[in-house]
């Protein structure tokens, strides 16, 4: 026998779902951070690249921090025609002892993604990693939501990296963080290729 009340129960979901749907009827260009110490950040990025490509959309990447080279990503979505990829982070330190070297790397990285942010022709701009130049203090907070705001109003932004600042997160449309409840990497598993790099 059916179950009348399930049915009924899903109806009504139904029903708000719908109306919420017919609601939402307006088109933005979005700004979202992905953030959080949990994996999967920069992977959900380039999946909103592949979505964009699949609809013949033209896709601006920069990677700020970029401890590895060949990844993935950067062999097969970096090729295709549509994608201008940036590797912007090949200068950085990190130890600090050289900091004047790093945030001229970051100032001159910043420059390359500022003309993404001006051109008209990208549907979406991945800034992948940007959180930490923000946060070791390489690049100022207000230029960079500047930059930010004043981009064509139909271009996407994807934001990613651990520790979002709060201006990222005010003036973001989306903000996704993503926890950390288990990470193979701490039970010893090396990084794999296709899953982690
Ligand atoms: P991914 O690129 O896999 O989506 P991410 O962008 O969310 O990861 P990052 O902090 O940029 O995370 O780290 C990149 C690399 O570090 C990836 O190889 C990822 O698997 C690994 N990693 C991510 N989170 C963790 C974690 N909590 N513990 C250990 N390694 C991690
Ligand atoms: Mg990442």
């Amino acid at each position: 026998m059916p179950d009348k009340s399930h049915s009924q129960r899903m109806a009504r979901k139904k029903a708000v779902v719908d109306a919420a749907i017919a609601k939402a009827d307006r088109d933005k260009g979005l700004i979202l951070v992905l953030t959080g110490n949990g994996k999967g950040k920069s992977s959900s990025a380039f999946g909103m690249v592949a979505r964009s490509l699949g609809y013949g959309y033209k896709v601006g990447v920069a990677q700020f921090l970029k401890s590895r080279r060949d990844t993935g990503e950067e062999k097969f979505l970096g090729s295709q025609p549509g994608v201008a990829w940036h590797v912007l982070g090949d200068g950085f330190t990190w130890d600090t002892q050289d900091r004047d070297a790093d945030i001229a790397t970051a100032r001159r990285g910043w420059q390359v993604a500022r003309q993404m942010l001006k051109d008209e022709s990208l549907h979406l701009v991945v800034l992948d990693e940007l959180t930490y130049l923000l946060n070791y203090g390489y690049l100022d907070e207000r230029e960079v939501c500047a930059d930010l705001a004043e981009r064509p109003l139909s271009q996407h932004v994807v934001i990613t990296g651990r520790a979002a600042p709060q201006c990222l997160i005010d003036m973001a449309d989306t903000v996704s963080e993503i926890r950390d409840i288990k990470h193979a990497f701490r039970s010893g598993i090396r990084a794999q290729p296709g899953i982690d790099l």
